[in-house]
C-alpha cells in the first residue's frame, strides 16, 4: 500500500494546516493505515520500527477528536519515560497549534507536583504520562477520566522492560469505560498480547513490515569475523571513522562484561548495561550516556530498551540479534532527524546463515563489507590527525608560543624538523603507534566537553603528550588541568626514557612477546595492565617497546597478578606471553 497525502486522510482544515507547518508531506506507513480506523472510533495495536512515526499516528486523530469546549482529560497517553512524555507533549502541541482551545500536559516523575495539579485544574485535555506518576494522580483524585475519550500505550514494549507493568494494568482497570485503547509498540513480547487481550475490545491490528524505505536512514554494514579478533575488529572500525557515540549490543551478560573490560583496557570510555546491575546503577549509567559522559555503551537487547537516544553516530551488532525485529530496534537508534547514521553486525561462522534468513525475511538493507586492515585504519587516522591540524591553523586558535620558537630557530633547528618532532611527540605521526595518533588527535574535544572518571582519566586521557598539547582550545578547569598536566609529565617521563636505565627500587621487569611490530604501545600495555590486573597505573613503571618484545617494570606487589592475569589474553591479534624478563 502506497503511503496517502494527510488530505486524503479525512482530517479537518486546522490539522493540516499543522501538519503542513510540522514539514510533513505524506503520511508515514503506519500513519497511513492507523489514522482513518482511529478517527473511526476502533481500538488498535500498531506494531511498527522505532522512527516510523508512530506519535502522530496516535496524535493526529487524538487531537482531532479533543472537544476544545469541554476542560477536562479526554486522551491519555503512557509512555515509559519523561523525555518521551515531553516528545509527545510537544508533538501535541504542534499538531493542535491552529485548534484553539487544545491543550496537552506531560506528567512525570521528579517533576513538582503543584505544577501537575494547577495544569490538570485548570482542564487541560490531553495528558501524556509515565505510569507511576499518573497511578499516583489517579489515586489523589487529582487526575479523574470520567470524560477519557483515549488511552494510548505508547512505546508499550518498553514500559513492560522497564517493570511498568503492575502500574499499566492498575491504570488500564481504573479507565474501564467508552473509550478507545491503543496499543503502539517496535515489538510484539507475548506480555503485550495479555494486557491487549484484556484491555482492548476487537483490536485492529497494523503491523508495517520493516522495509528499506521506513527504516530511518542507516547505512547497513556487517562483517564476517573471526569470534576471536571481534574487539579488534570492533576498534579498527571505531578509530577509523572516529566514532564518538554509539551502543555495542551484546547478545549475554557475560559478553557485555568481558567486552566492558576489553574496551577500558585499551582506552576507550565505555560503561555497561544489564539484567544483573542495579536500578539505580542503570538510571545512573543511562543518564550519563544521555548527556554524553562517555564513548560507548555495551549492553544486552533488554537492558537497552529503556533507554531513550536516538542520535547515536554507529550501532554495533557485537553479537547477531535473536531477530530481524530486534535487529530494526536496535539500529533504529542511529540515523534520526534526518541525519544518517550506521550500522555494523559482526557475524562469525554458522551465524552467517541466521543473517542471511533475516535479510530474506526482515526485508534488510545491509551489504557486506570486507574487514578493515590496519593500513587502512592508520591512513584513517593519520588523516583526521592532518584536517584537526589543518582546522586549528585556519581558525587560528593557538598561543603562538613565539619564545619556544624563536629559542629553537636560534639554536639553528629548521622550522620543518620542529614540526616534524612536534608531530613525533603529539603521536600524529604514521610512524608512531597508531593508539598515539588517535588520542592526539581525539584529546581535545573529549577534555573539554565531559567529566570523566578517574579510572577512564588512567585509560585514555592521560596517554603520553596529548593533554598539554593544545591543538584545539582546551576548556579545562585549572585543577583538572593540573592533575593532567602532573599525570602527563609523569607519563612521559615514563615512556620517554631512551634507554634502560636500571630498575627503580621496587620495580620488577617483565618481558611481554609483542612489540612494535605488533603497533603496541605504552598506552596499549598500560591500559591493559591496569584493566585486567586491576591495579593502579601508577603500579606500572618504565616500558621499552622493541620489535618484537617489550620490557614492563611493574611494581614487587603486583608482579605475580599482572603475569596471571595477562598471560593468554591476545592483544593486537598475539597471545600474549608474560613471563620474568632474563637480565639483558
Ligand atoms: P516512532 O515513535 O515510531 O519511533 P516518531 O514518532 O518518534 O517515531 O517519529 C520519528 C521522526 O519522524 C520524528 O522526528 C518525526 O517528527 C518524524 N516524522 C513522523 N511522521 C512524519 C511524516 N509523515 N513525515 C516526515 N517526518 C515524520
Ligand atoms: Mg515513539
Amino acid at each position: 500500500m502506497s503511503n496517502l497525502r494527510f488530505s486524503e486522510l479525512g482530517l479537518s482544515e486546522e490539522i493540516l494546516k499543522a501538519v503542513d507547518k510540522m514539514g510533513f508531506e505524506e503520511a508515514s506507513p503506519i500513519q497511513t493505515v492507523a489514522i482513518p480506523p482511529i478517527l473511526a472510533g476502533d481500538d488498535i495495536v500498531g506494531l511498527s520500527s522505532t522512527g516510523s512515526g508512530k506519535t502522530a499516528a496516535f496524535a493526529i486523530p487524538a487531537v482531532e477528536k479533543v472537544d476544545p469546549k469541554l476542560r477536562a482529560v479526554q486522551v491519555l497517553v503512557l509512555c515509559p519515560t519523561r523525555e518521551l512524555a515531553v516528545q509527545v507533549s510537544e508533538e501535541m502541541a504542534k499538531i493542535s497549534s491552529f485548534k484553539k482551545g487544545v491543550h496537552a500536559f506531560p506528567i512525570f516523575g521528579g517533576q513538582s507536583y503543584g505544577r501537575q495539579f494547577s495544569a490538570l485544574e485548570s482542564g487541560v485535555q490531553i495528558i501524556i504520562g509515565t505510569p507511576g506518576r499518573v497511578l499516583d494522580h489517579l489515586e489523589r483524585g487529582s487526575l479523574r477520566l470520567d470524560s477519557l475519550k483515549m488511552l494510548v500505550l505508547d512505546e508499550a514494549d518498553r514500559m513492560l522492560d522497564m517493570g511498568f507493568r503492575e502500574d499499566i494494568e492498575q491504570v488500564l482497570s481504573q479507565t474501564a469505560g467508552e473509550h478507545q485503547t491503543l496499543f503502539f509498540s517496535a515489538t510484539m513480547p507475548r506480555q503485550i498480547e495479555d494486557l491487549i487481550r484484556r484491555f482492548a475490545k476487537n483490536p485492529k491490528r497494523i503491523k508495517i513490515e520493516a522495509t528499506a524505505q521506513n527504516v530511518p536512514q542507516v547505512d547497513q554494514v556487517f562483517y564476517e569475523v573471526d569470534r576471536r579478533s571481534k574487539v579488534e575488529i570492533l576498534t579498527r572500525v571505531i578509530d577509523m571513522n572516529d566514532f564518538r557515540y554509539g551502543i555495542v549490543f551484546c547478545s549475554t551478560k557475560i559478553m557485555v562484561d568481558e567486552l566492558e573490560e576489553h574496551m577500558t583496557a585499551r582506552g576507550y570510555l565505555v560503561e555497561r548495561l544489564h539484567g544483573d546491575i542495579s536500578q539505580v546503577q542503570r538510571t545512573r549509567v543511562m543518564e550519563k550516556f544521555r548527556r554524553r559522559g562517555f564513548e560507548f555503551l555495551i549492553a544486552t537487547d533488554v537492558a537497552a530498551r529503556g533507554l531513550d537516544v536516538d542520535d547515536l553516530e554507529v550501532v554495533f551488532n557485537y553479537d547477531l540479534p535473536n531477530d530481524a525485529e530486534d535487529y530494526t530496534h536496535r539500529i533504529g537508534r542511529t540515523g534520526r532527524a534526518g541525519r544518517s547514521g550506521k550500522a555494523f553486525t559482526f557475524v562469525s561462522g554458522r551465524e552467517l546463515y541466521k543473517l542471511q534468513a533475516m535479510i530474506r525475511y526482515g526485508k534488510i538493507n545491509i551489504r557486506r563489507e570486507k574487514v578493515p586492515s590496519l593500513d587502512l585504519v592508520e591512513e584513517a587516522r593519520e588523516n583526521q590527525f592532518f584536517e584537526k591540524l589543518r582546522q586549528t591553523l585556519d581558525a587560528g586558535k593557538f598561543a603562538k608560543n613565539e619564545r619556544i620558537i624563536e629559542r629553537l630557530l636560534e639554536q639553528g633547528y629548521e622550522s620543518t624538523d620542529i614540526i616534524a618532532a612536534l608531530i613525533h611527540i603529539i603521536g600524529g605521526s604514521s610512524d608512531a603507534g597508531p593508539e598515539d595518533a588517535k588520542s592526539a588527535a581525539l584529546a581535545p574535544e573529549i577534555d573539554s566537553e565531559n567529566n570523566f572518571s578517574k579510572k577512564q582519566k588512567l585509560s585514555k586521557k592521560s596517554l603520553p603528550g596529548k593533554t598539554d598539547s593544545g591543538i584545539a582550545g582546551n576548556k579545562k578547569s585549572s585543577s583538572e588541568k593540573n592533575f593532567d598536566e602532573k599525570k602527563s609529565r609523569h607519563l612521559k617521563e615514563k615512556f620517554d626514557r631512551p634507554g634502560r636505565t636500571g630498575l627503580e627500587p621496587g620495580f620488577a621487569t617483565l618481558y611481554f612477546n609483542i612489540g612494535r611490530k605488533s603497533l603496541v604501545t605504552p598506552a596499549d600495555i598500560v591500559g591493559k595492565i591496569s584493566g585486567l590486573a586491576k591495579v593502579p597505573a601508577s603500579s606500572v613503571g618504565a616500558i621499552d617497546i622493541h620489535q618484537r618484545h617489550s620490557l614492563v617494570d611493574v611494581r614487587d606487589e603486583v608482579f605475580a597478578k599482572v603475569m596471571s592475569k595477562l598471560t593468554g589474553i591476545r592483544m593486537k591479534g598475539e597471545v600474549l606471553t608474560v613471563k620474568i624478563a632474563e637480565p639483558e
